[in-house]
């Protein structure tokens, strides 16, 4: 019985085989399978219905660490500006390299064969996934679309309410101008030529030159 070392454990094992039927690395994968599984299972679920959002790059750097292959994969897939939840999972538990690390990974680690099953998507899962993917990023991108039109009509309508408020407040500057002007006999202009300050009835106007 050689050296090696076991992952699960973090530890160099010098009894070999009696090492992976040990009490200890049983538990420990039990618990390393557990959590992997939670992960698993989540991703599965969104085979039927994948979840499609914006791409935020401090969202969707997220990595999970693949037991079976003993490599970090992505979680999500990402175009940069789409971003599929545990598309990247899903994509790596479909390949025939995870496939055959999750056999070798049950074998040397004597791990419950009815587990197994679990970990693998098949390759039916894989295209019912890829067809739901297509249909979520159209209608993701249908009601982006309605967002930005409903947006430029608010916009617009904003605009016009601007421009109506500028257009009255310009006809009342208009008509004071006017009266202040009847009032007064036209142009005033002191010995300097520039325009007076008029003051009249607490109203305060600048004549202009
Ligand atoms: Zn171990
Ligand atoms: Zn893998």
């Amino acid at each position: 019985m050689g050296a090696f070392y076991c992952a699960i454990c973090r530890q160099t094992s010098f009894s070999g085989k009696a090492h992976i039927f040990g009490k200890s690395h049983q538990s420990k994968l039990k618990v390393v399978l557990v959590k992997f599984l939670e992960k698993v299972k989540e991703a599965r679920r969104t085979i039927k219905t994948p979840q499609v959002e914006k791409y935020d790059c401090t969202q969707h750097q997220r990595r999970f660490w693949c037991y079976c292959c003993g490599v970090e994969v992505e979680r999500d897939v990402t175009d940069g500006n789409l971003t599929v939840l545990f598309g990247g999972l899903l994509e790596h538990m479909a390949t025939p390299e995870h496939r055959k690390g999750t056999h070798a990974f049950w074998w040397e680690n004597k791990a419950d064969p009815k587990l197994k099953g679990k970990f693998i998507v098949t390759e039916e899962e894989s295209e019912r996934f890829k067809t739901e993917v297509a249909k979520a990023l159209e209608s993701f991108e249908e009601k982006e679309d309605e967002l930005i039109k409903q947006q430029a009509t608010l916009i617009r309508a904003r605009e016009q309410h601007r421009q109506e408020v500028l257009q009255s407040l310009t006809e009342v500057f208009l008509t004071s101008q006017e009266l202040s002007s009847g009032n007064n006999g036209g142009q005033q202009k002191d010995n300097n030529g520039c325009p007076q300050l008029i003051i009249e009835k607490g109203r305060q106007s600048v004549v202009p030159a």
